[in-house]
């Protein structure tokens, strides 16, 4: 192949990035925009010698799973790559992936991966946004503050205000938000040179009390006439919680450290599974409370707790699994590096009228590798440890502790399957078995999978 060819193809798989792979006389080619099941001409835009890049020039024939993409800029933004699969065909693809996965990268053949936890309505489920506010200059010259999305893997800005994943009131904060700018000639922050003072609108809806949080970060200390902006989001239904978080960084990182209230508490809250959450702006929290809930009673289930275990939950951002847990355990050892999370961790407990979970700011690695959790706080022995580690996976040194404390069952929460496999066969060769792989769709229209493993201690029988 060659650049430029035209080519028809045949798309058979998906990658994670959501291109189409087909092969021609063996040669493997990944196209942009295509999708399992269609048939295509391909127009060849990168060649090496046994695989290349293509993009689709004309559908010969639709994959049957093929439906209109409802949000106009979803091939733009990149964000939603399956919005064009329908959605049971997703849910397949990401069985089959979990599965595809964990045999090339962890070398389990024989695993059984039981069928997607699916949404009954996949759009709207977000509870989080956080749109990037920027100059958009036009062709001709002129230019505005626009706010939206950035463009799949680059920092180039697509207006946008309305996603089809967010709430619909999101629109209208953030519409609401760039006329508070423009009238009030608040600049917008310019990645290049570091100057302006809006980089982003962050905001956050309790779905189970129609709370909302509206949080603009900022390249300075004051948003100016903030009086004018927080009377614009008051007139806005829900809105309770009104803050600005400082981040005068010239890195990526969306959020700073500061977070400053201009009205209402810092924080809104939120009840998930009879538990009552309270979610500050820096700490994580799931975006998709629906399936969050059917993801921590798989996990919960996986425990198979009776009330007398100990429980560690690594992991624990503001303790949401460790709460579920500890209604079911004796007790149970929340760790968290972000202290803000820990802080709410333990308020959560107490608002819960939990006694009997207990959290701790810090790395995993280091506190359980090290055998205390504070100072005078050794780590007891954990019959159950529940891991949710973020996409990197769990540090080899972690999980070699958690082998020598030997507990009874891991569960282990991942949202990358790479690093879940790599991580499972540590597990194995250390003495456990793969008991259960369930994956839940936290994010339908994008190729993203949550999976919930078991894992049990192989009991070598005597004699
Ligand atoms: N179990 C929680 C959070 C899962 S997300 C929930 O379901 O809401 C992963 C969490 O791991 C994040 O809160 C992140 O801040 C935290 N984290 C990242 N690296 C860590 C580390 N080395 N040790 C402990 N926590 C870490």
């Amino acid at each position: 192949m060659v650049k430029n060819e035209l080519t028809e193809i045949r798309i058979e798989d998906f990658t994670r990035e959501g291109e189409g792979i087909g092969h021609v006389d063996g040669y493997t080619l990944f196209v942009k925009d295509a999708l399992v099941g269609d048939t295509v001409v391909a127009r060849v835009t990168k060649a090496n010698k046994e695989y290349g890049y293509g993009r689709v020039e004309k559908i010969l024939i639709p994959s049957p799973d093929r439906v209109s993409a409802g949000c106009p800029v979803a091939r733009r933004c990149g964000g939603c790559r399956l919005q064009e699969l329908n959605y049971s065909a997703q849910l397949a693809w990401k069985q089959k992936f979990v599965r595809d996965t964990l045999r090339k990268i962890g070398g389990f053949r024989e695993l059984q991966v039981s069928p997607v936890i699916g949404m009954d309505e996949p759009f709207r489920y977000r509870n989080k946004a956080q749109y990037p506010v920027a100059v958009v200059k036009e062709k001709d010259g002129s230019a505005h503050i626009g706010a939206g999305f950035y463009a799949g893997r680059t920092h180039s800005l697509i207006e946008a205000e309305d996603c089809l994943l967010t709430p619909e009131v999101y629109s209208e904060i953030l519409r609401a938000f760039l006329e508070y700018m423009r009238e009030c000639r608040v600049t917008a922050y310019d990645e290049k040179t570091g100057r302006g003072l809006v980089r982003h609108l962050l905001i956050r809806e309790a779905f189970s009390t129609g709370e909302i949080l509206v949080c603009p970060v900022i390249n300075g200390t004051k948003l100016p006439e903030s009086e004018h902006f927080v009377r614009r989001m008051k007139k806005i239904k829900n809105v309770v919680s009104i803050c600005v978080n400082v981040n005068r960084s010239r890195s990526n990182v969306i959020l700073g450290n500061e977070v400053a209230s201009l009205s209402g508490e810092p924080y809104i809250t939120d009840i998930l599974g009879g538990l009552t959450f309270r979610i500050s702006p820096r700490s994580f929290y799931q975006v998709n409370p629906v399936q969050t809930e059917k993801l921590y009673l798989a996990a919960l289930g996986a425990a198979a707790l009776t009330g007398n275990e100990t429980v560690y939950d690594l992991y624990c951002g503001i303790g949401t699994i460790s709460l579920f847990l500890a209604r079911k355990a004796k007790e149970v050892y929340g760790v968290e590096i972000v202290p803000d999370a820990i802080r709410d961790a333990k308020q959560n407990a107490v608002r819960n009228g939990i006694e009997n979970a207990h959290f701790y700011a810090g790395a995993a690695e280091e506190l359980v590798v090290r055998g205390y959790f504070e100072p005078g706080v050794p780590c007891p022995h954990a019959d159950v440890v529940v891991l949710d580690p973020p996409r990197k996976g769990c540090d080899a040194s972690l999980i070699d502790a958690v082998l020598r404390m030997s507990p009874d069952r891991v569960v282990y929460v991942s949202c990358d399957p790479a690093t879940l496999a790599r991580d499972l066969r540590l597990f194995v060769n250390g003495g456990y078995e793969v008991k259960v792989v369930q994956p839940v769709d936290m994010f339908p229209q994008t190729t993203h999978v949550e999976t919930v493993v078991l894992l049990s201690k192989v009991h070598t029988p005597r004699g």
